[in-house]
């Protein structure tokens, strides 16, 4: 049995990023760029109006001033106007301002007569001029290589002119579980039978990390079922199987992986729950056999399969992300595993809750975060503890 870091190091260790490909912006959400990217742009791209109104210069423009107005300024063309003391443009959200402008009164403060208006309210300079660059300087770097394209990260992409961006390569992955106590959802259940939760679970997970999904399989414990599903399933990127990994008469997994050619690099590591993980290879296919408990499966992938994806997919961060928390109760670890304890985060607090067995699905199901204490460790009622979030 290795530590988790071991293993989390050697399966690092043995994954290569996939090849970048170019894609639209539309279909790089939840995707990594394969490169920095700077502004080529300012942001605003010209000094405009944030309110329907009259543009004027503040400094001659104090309550009840009247101003002719000499015209008007839409958004979508610049018509380049310029305005003299005593004189206003009428102008719109998003138009240039005119020369000679520094201000926007909105409308809702201007009385309009005619040809003119009058101003209500007194007036500061640069009120409601959106200016040139004051978001987002030209050269600024608005993504990192490795970085997760969000969907505020494809508008800007979209604000700059881009139509396409760069990303890490797609990884395309299988879902085999296995059991022959196991059935799929929908269909009828005899005694002892129990419904697989463990394919849907994974699909979420993978999807969650933005691997695509090619093929979702049951199979039963047949060796000669299970060589056929393994088979289809390292023509992707990474397999993935549940269940039957372990050691007894009926996990069959293993032998299975070994009679096909893979090289099985790790098995079992010190990790609560999950130990019986299983990580191989074979020639572009990362396999890894997670234990069929579904919390085992759940916290098996976020620690270990996740990373491995997030790496071949380029990303510059594998970490779930943290977040510190006031733990509510008294938690120590005197097992010889680290252990990751199902909670909630909730105002600021973290509270183990529901079951903490490896089969608690319902307990996991109203979990949001993992707090994992190490081996000998003992975490006191009302301490800041980091937590992992995972919902
Ligand atoms: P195994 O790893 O095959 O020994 O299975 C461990 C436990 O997980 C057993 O109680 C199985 O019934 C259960 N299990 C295995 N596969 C699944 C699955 N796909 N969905 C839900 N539970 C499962
Ligand atoms: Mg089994």
């Amino acid at each position: 049995m290795i530590s988790e870091e071991e293993a989390l190091n050697r399966i690092l260790d043995a994954i290569s990023p996939r090849p970048e490909q170019k894609v639209r912006l539309s279909d790089a959400l939840d995707r990594f760029s394969a490169y920095d990217v700077v502004a080529r742009l300012p942001l605003p791209m010209f000094d405009n109006s944030g309110m329907d109104g009259y543009a004027v210069l503040a400094s001659a423009s104090k309550k009840g001033a009247r101003f002719r107005v000499i015209g008007e300024q839409p958004a979508g063309i610049d018509r380049q106007l310029r305005i003299f003391p005593g004189e206003t443009v009428r102008v719109f959200t998003g138009a240039p301002i005119p020369t000679g402008a520094d201000a926007v009164v909105m409308q809702e403060d201007c009385t309009r007569e005619g040809d003119e208006v009058v101003v209500n309210v007194d007036v500061d300079p640069g009120e409601f001029v959106r200016r040139r660059g004051c978001d987002l300087p030209e050269g600024q770097k608005i993504l990192s290589r490795g970085g997760r394209i969000r969907p505020a990260t494809i508008a800007l992409l979209a604000s700059q002119g881009f139509a396409d961006v760069t990303i890490g390569g797609e990884v395309n992955t299988a879902i085999v579980s296995t059991g022959d106590e196991v059935v799929m959802p929908g269909r009828k259940l005899d005694q002892g039978q129990i419904y697989d939760s463990n394919s849907i679970l994974l699909q979420a997970l993978l999807h969650r990390c933005g691997a695509c999904v090619r093929v979702v399989e049951h199979c039963p414990d047949r060796g000669e079922l299970l060589i056929e599903s393994i088979r289809r399933g390292i023509k992707n990127q990474v397999l993935v199987i549940t269940g039957g990994v372990s050691v007894g008469e009926h996990d069959l997994v293993q032998t299975t992986l070994r009679s096909l050619g893979v090289e099985i690099d790790i098995w079992r590591v010190a990790i609560k729950p999950g130990k019986p993980f299983l990580f191989g290879q074979i020639n572009e296919c990362a396999v890894f056999g997670l234990p069929g408990n579904p919390v085992s499966a759940f916290i098996t992938f976020l620690q270990f399969v996740r990373p491995a994806i997030l790496k071949m997919m380029g990303a510059n961060d594998f970490d779930l992300p943290k977040t510190p928390a006031k733990l509510t109760v008294d938690l120590s670890n005197e097992g010889d595993r680290p252990h990751y304890v199902r909670g909630r985060i909730e105002n600021g607090t973290f509270a183990p809750i529901g079951r903490q067995e490896s089969h608690a699905l319902f307990g996991l199901s109203r979990s949001n975060a993992l707090l994992r204490v190490a081996v000998g460790e003992s975490l006191t009622a009302g301490e800041i503890v980091d937590v992992q979030c995972c919902c």
